[in-house]
């Protein structure tokens, strides 16, 4: 992993897969103990491993929808977001933060059914305890959106499924309860908003934090990291929507279907890293993640 920027009135305190963190530091030099800067890199992972090639501006297309989606939920639930005055050189990318006590779940929702959700209901007939109908193909939509939560492994491993009982014991049944709700209704709402737009949320994964301090249980929950983004969710153009095949989509399946193809030459079995991506794969997924921005907010990138 490339070493982060030196940004001065910050000190360098986490680097993610994706994101840097930040924390600012005070006219005296100590750490503004409740901000945090979230710089978003233009590095891509796929599979729980960091690519080494980057996708130029990336970074900043994950910024800039993230914090059109942050107001367009913001009756639903509050979010980290304080600021985007940030220093020039990462001027776009980044955004200042609460700096909160992160749950330590990944919470997922799944509208329509593929990849691992689509992987346990065809070996039990449910999805994280919930029964669904028969008959649900590759890119079935589901009769409503579906709770999904993993763990939040460290850096290197991979993240696993959970139950709603372990949800519950790490959580508390109240936040637990809470957390699931919030994360269909996010999905849902984004779901009514990009239909108007031509496209569907298949599933996405959110992540809640609690102000320090805060009591626990019902209430006090804020929406997190980045939310509906193409690295976060599947995006599929609802016109060529049409479930019993892969569907074709603006996000990061592009990548995923190209480290898995035989013109890789990569096994996700092998355990060693993938190889660098082709500069037409680059482009195409820069090309995905831009026009997913564009289309979502109808604005030009
Ligand atoms: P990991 O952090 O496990 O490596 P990741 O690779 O997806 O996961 P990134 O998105 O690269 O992580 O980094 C963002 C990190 O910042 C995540 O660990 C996330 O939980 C954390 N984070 C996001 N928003 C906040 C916030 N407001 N306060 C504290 N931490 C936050
Ligand atoms: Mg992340």
């Amino acid at each position: 992993m490339t070493n982060p920027l030196e940004i001065p009135g910050f000190a360098h305190v986490y680097s993610g897969k994706v994101r840097d963190l930040y924390a600012p530091l005070a006219a005296d030099g100590t750490v503004v103990a409740d901000r945090l800067m979230l710089v978003a890199s233009d590095r891509m992972s796929a599979y729980d491993w960091v690519l080494e090639t980057p996708i130029p501006d990336k970074g900043a297309v994950l910024t800039r929808l993230s914090l059109w989606w942050f107001d367009q939920l913001k009756d639903l639930v509050p979010n980290h977001v304080v600021s985007t005055e940030v220093p020039d050189v990462v001027a776009g990318r980044a955004v200042i933060v609460r700096k909160l006590e992160m749950l330590k779940v990944e919470a997922i929702a799944r509208a329509y059914l593929t990849g691992g959700g689509l992987e346990e209901y065809r070996a039990t007939g449910s999805v994280c305890g919930v029964h669904l109908p028969e008959g649900l193909e590759d890119g079935s939509r589901l009769p409503e959106p579906v709770f999904t939560p993993t763990t939040k492994a460290p850096v290197g491993e991979h993240d696993l499924p959970m139950t709603p009982a372990e949800v519950a014991a790490e959580l508390g049944a109240d936040t637990a309860a809470e957390v699931s709700e919030l994360t269909r209704a996010i999905l849902a709402r984004g779901n009514e908003i990009a239909a108007e737009r031509g496209i569907l949320i298949a599933d996405t994964k959110v992540e809640f934090g609690r102000e320090p301090g805060a009591p626990a249980g019902r209430g006090g929950l804020v929406l997190a990291d980045e939310v509906l983004t193409p690295d976060s969710s599947r995006f599929w153009p609802a016109d060529r929507w049409q479930p019993g095949r892969t569907q074709p989509s603006y996000d990061k399946q592009y990548v995923r279907d190209w480290l898995t193809s035989p013109e890789s030459g990569w096994s996700k079995a092998s355990g060693e890293a993938p190889p660098p991506l082709p500069e037409a794969v680059v482009a195409g997924t820069r090309a995905k993640y831009v026009e997913a921005y564009e289309r979502l907010t109808g604005e030009s990138f």
